[in-house]
């Protein structure tokens, strides 16, 4: 029955390979586009937001043509849209289909939050320990300052 709902929905604007990001909190679909830097992107995008959705009340989704994801840029998915789906298409099949979920460290992808700290400094990348998942807060390796996801920015 899933499938079949599932098959539904794709078919309204059906991809032959790519990703559909399913499942993102209504708010944070454009924040999305953004931490993946989709703007830039030169194939075929689909977005929809406040769609109607039984688990979630309102959800968001994005499509994207000829784009698998790698696991940074999954890692900044699940920082913004914790309850996202990612369903990976390929000859218009869903070969897989996965929740995000928030890594136990996060490296690279996001900046400390403390001015003051050597990797806003010096051409060094950042390493943070994620010290709580559900109202997000990630410890800085190197001041051991806590950026939480009001403060969150990500490097580009
Ligand atoms: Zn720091």
């Amino acid at each position: 029955m899933e499938k079949e709902a599932l098959r539904k929905e794709l078919k309204v604007s059906a991809i032959e390979n790519g990703t559909v990001i399913d499942h993102i909190p209504a708010a944070s679909v454009f924040q999305v586009i953004n931490i993946l830097n989709l703007s830039a992107f030169e194939n075929q995008i689909l977005f929809g937001t406040n769609l109607e959705s039984q688990k979630m009340g309102k959800k968001g989704i994005i499509k994207v043509r000829s784009k698998f994801f790698a696991s940074d840029e999954i890692n900044k998915i699940a920082l913004v849209a914790p309850t996202a789906t990612l369903i990976v298409i390929k000859n218009f099949e869903v070969v897989e289909k996965k929740k995000v979920s928030i890594p136990d460290k996060v490296e690279k992808i996001v900046k400390c939050f403390n001015p003051n700290c050597i990797t806003n400094h010096e051409d060094v990348p950042t390493r943070f320990q994620v010290i709580d998942k559900t109202d997000l807060k990630l410890r800085c390796h190197y001041c051991a300052k806590i950026t939480a996801k009001d403060s969150m920015t990500f490097k580009s």
